[in-house]
């Protein structure tokens, strides 16, 4: 059995030929430490010939979602994106001119946030942080 009929089922769902390839690239992207939108997803599917439509990307999408095999962000560039759920924390930069989405990690900011919380009595449980940027003006 293929990696992406396991990680199906692990995750309650059913092996079907669109979560398969959907599945596929989401592993792809991830590998690239690419952002897909459900536009990205159905325009690479159309293109290598499969017959999979934007509704059925969008409900496998959020399918998914739900199972917790992938996280939907809403940056603030019109269309949520989608990468697979890892348990590796990291924080998005998004440019808002390319839409370009690039992932960092820093290990002050990540404390600091610990420790303001903890100022303020309680205990962090989660956080995304999104930077919004553009390309240096010369
Ligand atoms: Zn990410």
């Amino acid at each position: 059995m293929s990696n992406e009929n396991q990680e199906l089922r692990k995750a309650g769902l059913k092996v079907t030929l669109p979560r398969v390839k959907i599945l596929q690239l989401l592993e792809q992207a991830e590998a690239e430490n690419q952002h897909l939108s459900a536009e990205d997803v159905y325009k690479t599917l159309m293109e290598a010939g499969e017959d999979v439509g934007l509704a059925t990307v969008y409900r496998v999408l959020t399918q998914f979602e739900s199972a917790g095999l992938v996280d939907r962000h809403n940056f603030e560039t019109g269309h949520s994106v989608f990468e697979l759920a890892t348990d590796e924390h990291h924080d998005h930069m998004v440019c808002m001119e390319s839409g370009q989405v690039v992932e960092f990690f820093d290990e002050v900011i990540e404390r600091r946030q610990r420790e303001l919380v903890d100022a303020h009595g309680f205990e962090l449980l989660d956080h995304s942080l999104v930077l919004y940027v553009r390309p240096k003006r010369r």
